[in-house]
């Protein structure tokens, strides 16, 4: 396999199933994520020897606990080692669950021209047939193409943007897709395929616009929930919020993404409960529950639309938004 050696590639371990270990090595359901080094997942990958590596442990765990305070000290080091000239890219393993939440973290905060790739494994190490080796190994084939820029995310053989990226399936390996998107591009025997090439990347290796700053000064996101419009709802859930923010106005969110029915579309009762938390300066936005497409904007709605980003990766830019503004964003 020809196998991209160019520019030495630093890789963060964070945990997950690709680190999870299993008691029986046929158990692909039964184990605890997050338990092998990251050193060692890599000595499991014979291809990558002799290959420019360095490895840092940034953390061990399962991304379904994944918090801010984690996602401080990965940019930390993420901007550690991308300001590092001898350095081409970086790779972060982690886990499925998350990871196209702190892809999409990552990549709205520090705009990254290097190749910043998470890899990540459905399949413990222990598995008879682990997927996590084979992902490592494409990961690290893309961290080192001088024409990637930008966060991505490699499974399966296919090279996902940040931005669309979304784990669609609970079991099999080829677990991410990017709607209607689609990949942009696939890795075969250590070569790119390139099916869409992402938009050209800015500049400078960290947006100088204060977010960065701003993030890694702050002790916590600005609070966004999510809720979900769907059948026989009532707006309980909305409604209880702003009954805690009545009693604590710390505990009042302030901002609320709704997952909504198809094309932006909100349950009438859940709508009516939105629109006192708009009353209240929660800032409300639409994204959709469907899998696919988006919400179409539609400038008459005093709910904005979330720009096609799903609720989970829309929760994270209200939040960055809500944080800058609160910086003072010119
Ligand atoms: N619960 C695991 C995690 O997200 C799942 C996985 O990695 O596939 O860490």
């Amino acid at each position: 396999m020809a196998i991209n050696n160019k520019g030495l590639r630093v890789i963060l371990g964070t945990g997950g199933t690709i680190a999870g270990k299993a008691s029986r090595p046929g158990d692909n359901v039964g184990y605890v994520a997050g338990q092998v080094r990251v050193e060692d997942l890599l000595a499991g990958v014979p291809a990558l020897e002799g290959l420019p590596l360095e490895v840092e442990q940034v953390a061990q765990i399962d991304s379904k606990d994944m918090n801010f305070g984690l996602w401080k000290r990965l940019l930390e080091r993420l901007v550690h080692h991308l300001s590092r000239e001898d350095v081409s890219g970086v790779v972060v393993t982690h886990g499925t669950d998350t990871l196209e939440e702190t892809a999409w973290f990552v990549q709205s905060v520090l705009r990254p021209v290097k190749p910043v790739v998470f890899t990540c494994a459905m399949r413990p190490a222990t598995a008879l047939v682990p997927d996590g080796p084979q992902n490592l190994l494409d990961a690290v084939t893309v961290a080192g193409q001088a024409d990637v820029h930008g966060t991505v995310v490699v499974c399966a053989g296919q090279v996902h943007a940040a931005q669309h990226v979304a784990k669609v399936h609970s079991y099999r390996v080829d677990a991410f897709d990017s709607g209607d998107a689609g990949p942009l591009a696939c890795v075969e025997e250590g070569q790119l395929r390139w099916f869409h090439r992402p938009p050209a990347a800015s500049p400078t290796e960290v947006r100088d616009n204060g977010l960065l700053e701003w993030v890694l000064a702050a002790t916590e996101l600005p609070s966004v929930q999510i809720v979900t419009s769907h059948a026989d709802t009532d707006g309980a859930l909305v409604r209880a919020l702003l009954l805690a923010g009545d009693a604590d106005p710390s505990l009042l969110p302030r901002g609320i993404v709704v997952a909504s029915t198809g094309n932006g579309t909100v349950h009438l009762d859940l709508g009516q409960a939105l629109n006192e938390a708009m009353a209240r300066n929660v800032r409300v936005v639409r994204a959709t529950r469907c899998a696919r497409g988006r919400v179409i904007p539609d400038p008459s709605n005093p709910m904005p639309d979330s720009a096609g980003l799903s609720p989970v990766k829309a929760r994270i830019t209200l939040a960055l938004s809500l944080l800058a503004d609160a910086a003072g964003r010119p």
